[in-house]
């Protein structure tokens, strides 16, 4: 091999793994480009759903069980939501027993489940 070779060996080599890298790139860019756009469609999908849903209030698709069912989940977690929201704030009034660990009102001065006395913070 003389010396022109050499370096056009060396060349083929450089500019393979270039492009090898430069692929890799754009593969990477299109996977992160499928992930935005999929992102996009579950966004479309989500404002479609609610969309449906509000018609559903109204009457609509009554005779689909699919999304009666679908419907039905999601009234339920809304429900449940709305079920754990109260209880947060609930128990932002309240404050824990330092003995028996009970949830006590945050103005009261003894635990009302081991009469504890119960400094204010
Ligand atoms: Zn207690």
């Amino acid at each position: 091999m003389n010396f022109d070779n050499i370096l056009n060996k060396a060349k083929d080599v450089f500019e393979t793994a270039y492009k090898k890298a430069d692929g890799a790139i754009s593969v990477q860019k299109q996977k992160f480009d499928i992930a935005g756009l999929e992102n996009k469609l579950s966004k479309d999908y989500e404002a479609l759903g609610k969309l449906c849903f509000e018609e559903m209030q109204k009457g609509a698709f009554a005779d689909n069980q699919n999304f009666l069912s679908v419907a039905e989940e999601i009234k339920i977690k809304t429900a449940q939501i709305e079920e754990l929201q109260a209880e947060v704030l609930k128990a932002k009034n309240k404050k824990r027993c330092a003995k028996c660990g009970a949830a006590i009102e945050k103005g009261s001065a003894f635990c009302n489940v081991c009469g504890e006395s119960v400094n204010e913070e």
